[in-house]
């Protein structure tokens, strides 16, 4: 069964521990047959890849570890190379730059942050109003990266929930309370051609998150994006460490036909191409 991991990181990432081409090698002994290295560069968080706002050359540390995966990595496994960039409504003029840049297939459109706050990993929640009105301004910041546009794929839709969680706080982010927003949202996404990603962090035991064992975004938000019409759509594991890429990719797939989706979507220079699931 053909499987593509399309959010994968490498020790490019402050938080993230082994090369590309370990990387790969693990992908590739858990049947995956493409991957894309989906490194961190947040706008405003000097601990990722900084690019811009003068220089928009491909950090070199990427170029390096990229050719010594196309070198090293397994035969049957296919690259490419992605970025998981943070935030770009803070900083847009740089955040269009970056997305123009000639090497790179694929750009995820995150958020982490917002705009002046720490990581939603590292805010302590008091209280289930503090968590809603968190993912209210969330939204709103999300809805800001749709506008804009410089992504290819939004990342992990509901990222902060994950840290909410973790805190106690079980608030289930429903179309009742964030409807509209969720709606704006989809539709920014779907009309500008871009899509969503299923996260597989959090699905399967063994993922990064677990025990939470839930998709993100969740599977209410999913069907509501088939029902609008949305069917450009990666799967990604966000794997930090070769003990957990491509984990939870078939899982991933199987919840996506269960949905109605047919095909996922594999990026080359930003060129959507749809494979049949
Ligand atoms: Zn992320
Ligand atoms: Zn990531």
């Amino acid at each position: 069964m053909f499987l593509a991991d399309y959010h994968v990181h490498s020790s490019c990432s402050f938080d993230a521990k082994n090369r590309m081409f370990e990387m790969a090698a693990a992908a590739s002994r858990r049947g995956i047959s493409e991957l894309c290295f989906t490194d961190h560069a947040d706008i405003g968080v000097p601990e990722t890849l900084q690019i811009g706002p003068i220089d928009f050359s491909l950090p070199g540390n990427q170029a390096h570890q990229y050719i010594e995966a196309m070198e090293k990595a397994p035969e049957g496994i296919f690259m490419t190379l992605g970025l998981e960039l943070g935030a770009p409504n803070h900083m847009p003029e740089v955040g269009k730059r970056i997305f123009f840049m000639p090497e790179y297939d694929f750009i995820l459109g995150a958020l982490h942050n917002l705009r002046g706050k720490p990581d939603f990993y590292e805010i302590r929640y008091r209280s289930e109003e503090h968590c809603l009105e968190l993912y209210d301004a969330y939204l709103d910041e999300l809805i800001e990266i749709a506008e804009l546009g410089c992504f290819d794929v939004m990342a992990h839709i509901g990222y902060c929930v994950r840290y909410m969680r973790k805190y106690g706080f079980d608030i289930n982010i429903t179309y009742d309370r964030f409807g509209d927003k969720l709606d704006y949202l989809l539709r920014t996404i779907i009309d500008a051609g871009k899509g969503i990603e299923l996260n597989t962090a959090d699905l399967v035991p063994g993922g990064r998150q677990n025990p939470l064992l839930a998709p993100l975004p969740t599977v209410e938000i999913l069907n509501r994006y088939k029902e609008l019409g949305g069917d450009i759509i990666t799967v990604g594991s966000d794997a930090h460490n070769v003990n957990t890429v491509g984990i939870g990719i078939a899982e991933g797939y199987e919840l996506l036909r269960d949905i109605g989706f047919s095909y996922v979507t594999l990026y080359k220079r930003h060129k959507p191409e749809f494979k049949r699931i």
